[in-house]
């Protein structure tokens, strides 16, 4: 049998576990077929490719996109994509600009919170990295500001907290138009983040579809049985493929295991072939 586990961040994004021991943790928890699915990049999937053909793991290339639908953060998960497409490289290269154009402004924030924190220090941690707030956090941990990258997400970093700042981001339907361009299919990502149910949840779902949105997680490390059995029923009611995954980030997410999540995710692997068939026509 094995797991399925659709979901997975590296140290291409905010991961702390480098795509090949991703894989070799996938190996250990029994995981037969993944999908990494960095923030708005895709470097991680050459070498995540070439570590699932050694150990016998078969490796959906993926990607997880940022959008904006009015105050909300919906998350957009593709799979299958042409992650070669120069179109799409293009893309995430200017989302990934407008991160980097917001982390000096957090740690202006920072400052004048008189924290004593520069943004080459920022730099210097993340050594080749993509620069994130998690290495915002370590560099608190660093210097005593804080306890935890919880607390500094918490404290500073996380919407809404005192050195927040808001990104520019697409709108949902251009994140899923973005996705279709480069084969890969739009999936709607931990809808529990929606913070929706019943009737909203469908209209929201319903949208997206009309967006071109093509399923939804509904195995998720942190939804509840009914949450899941929630939106098990609107992918269904809209005709959505349904996949799931754990969103391992290593050590900022330290209860977040791979293809387990926090001990009791079970990702059904029949919901492989379906996925890969309707990414097989989308090409
Ligand atoms: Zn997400
Ligand atoms: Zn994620």
């Amino acid at each position: 049998m094995g797991r399925l586990d659709l979901h997975l961040h590296t140290t291409c994004s905010d991961g702390s576990v480098a795509p090949a021991r991703v894989l070799a943790m996938a190996k250990t928890a029994g995981v037969v077929a993944l999908a990494i699915t960095d923030h708005d990049i895709v470097q991680g999937i050459p070498e995540a490719l070439a570590a699932g053909a050694e150990l016998g793991i078969e490796v959906i290339p993926g990607i997880e996109l940022s959008s904006l639908h009015g105050q909300i953060e919906v998350h957009i998960l593709g799979y299958g994509l042409d992650w070669q497409d120069s179109t799409l490289a293009g893309r995430l290269a200017r989302l990934r600009a407008g991160r980097h154009e917001r982390n000096p402004v957090i740690i202006e924030r920072l400052r004048a919170l008189g924290l004593a924190v520069t943004y080459e220090e920022v730099l210097a941690l993340a050594g080749t990295e993509a620069v994130g707030r998690p290495h915002i956090a370590r560099l608190l941990m660093q210097k005593g500001y804080v306890t935890s990258a919880k607390e500094a997400f918490d404290r500073y970093l996380a919407e809404g907290a005192a050195a927040y700042v808001p990104r520019s981001l697409p709108t949902p339907a251009e994140a899923i138009g973005w996705l279709r361009d480069a084969g890969g299919v739009p999936v709607l990502a931990h809808p529990v983040w929606l913070k929706q149910s019943g009737e909203s949840l469908f209209r929201t779902c319903a949208m997206l579809k009309e967006a071109g949105l093509m399923g939804v997680e509904v195995h998720y490390s942190t939804h509840k049985p009914q949450q899941t059995a929630e939106y098990l029923d609107v992918a269904k009611r809209l005709d959505l493929l349904v996949t799931g995954g754990s969103d391992f980030h290593g050590v900022t997410k330290p209860d977040i295991a791979v293809g387990v999540g926090r001990g009791g995710l079970e990702v059904p692997t029949a919901l492989l072939a379906p996925l890969k068939e309707a990414a097989a026509r989308l090409r």
